[in-house]
């Protein structure tokens, strides 16, 4: 960081600059400046409507981290139901580490805490192959969040991505030509089905620096391990030069992502043969994970 300043609020030390808003602010003075961000979006791109109850994936990293606090912070303001859902991936002793940090942080929010684990269909993610090993994790995370929430009763599911993980995605999906994907990079994603719970991004215009800062004056722990499975982060560092040469960058790319995507209202879609879920085959990419890598037959889920 350049040379510190002053904190524009208190005129304390300041332990952070925000190029993007032009202010400089101690490690009191950014907390609640970081919740009125958040609060302003929610709002602004009405992520959350009235009564809905909502169900924060958390992971135990420092975005998913933030994400819980700063929801806990809004529940009070506007009357918000929130709790955490915790996947539990099976990946060796990483996945019991983030546990162990979730479990703190929903003493410390005090928000209760719901688990599901991907052992109870008989297999972990360590059991998958290692080049298709996060795409497989992702569907297995998909599935669960929606399926859990859906039958926990909740409305809405908030994840932590970050705007950097909203622009790898883009990046990604047009690369690959498959840009119609890129229609999901919006704040809010609505059912389109009883089955499809819908999905919010509070944290899509935040970075991961200002989550970081968010999580470090909080004082609440989170993990800075990298799962064993992790690809190489290539994009995110493209991402950060690109910001360093184009200040401004990540923050004018996701505004104008919310501006102008607007998520494809889905109609050729079926129900999974075997478990009955929405999917665009006869079985759906979880139940054909299921049939490949689970040790036994059967679902069930702990909460
Ligand atoms: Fe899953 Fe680890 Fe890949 Fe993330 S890095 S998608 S947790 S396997
Ligand atoms: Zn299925």
């Amino acid at each position: 960081m350049s040379k510190l300043t002053r904190c524009r609020k208190c005129g304390r030390k300041a332990v952070i600059k925000l190029k993007d808003y032009r202010i400089s602010l101690c490690e009191r003075c950014y907390p609640e400046f970081y919740e009125q961000l958040v609060e302003r979006s929610i709002r602004k791109h009405k992520m959350i409507k009235n009564k809905e109850k909502i169900i924060a994936a958390i992971s135990g990293g420092k975005d998913s981290v933030a994400l819980a606090s700063v929801l806990t912070k809004l529940s009070e303001k506007m009357q918000l139901e929130v709790e955490l859902l915790y996947i539990d991936l099976g990946i060796k002793s990483y996945s019991k580490f983030l546990k162990n940090i979730v479990k703190k942080v929903s003493n410390l929010l005090d928000l209760n805490l719901n688990t599901v684990s991907v052992k109870n269909y008989g297999f972990s993610i360590d059991d998958t192959e290692n080049k298709k090993v996060c795409s497989v994790c992702g569907v297995v995370k998909r599935y669960l969040m929606n399926k859990t929430a859906r039958e926990l009763g909740f409305d809405v599911i908030a994840t932590g991505h970050t705007s950097e993980d909203f622009i790898e995605f883009f990046f990604k999906n047009t690369l690959s030509g498959n840009y119609e994907l890129n229609c999901k990079l919006v704040p809010r994603i609505d059912s389109f089905d009883g089955k499809i719970v819908t999905k919010i991004r509070p944290l899509f215009d935040r970075t991961e620096k200002e989550n970081m800062f968010y999580v470090l004056c909080k004082n609440l722990p989170f993990s800075t391990e990298i799962c064993p499975h992790a690809p190489r982060r290539d994009w995110k560092e493209i991402i950060y030069y690109i910001e360093l040469k184009k200040p401004g960058f990540k923050r004018a790319f996701v505004t104008n992502l919310a501006k102008f995507m607007r998520p494809n209202i889905k109609k050729d879609y079926r129900y999974c043969k075997l478990c009955g879920e929405v999917s665009n085959s006869e079985i759906c990419s979880f139940c054909r994970i299921i049939n490949k890598y689970s040790k036994f037959n059967g679902v069930s889920y702990d909460v």
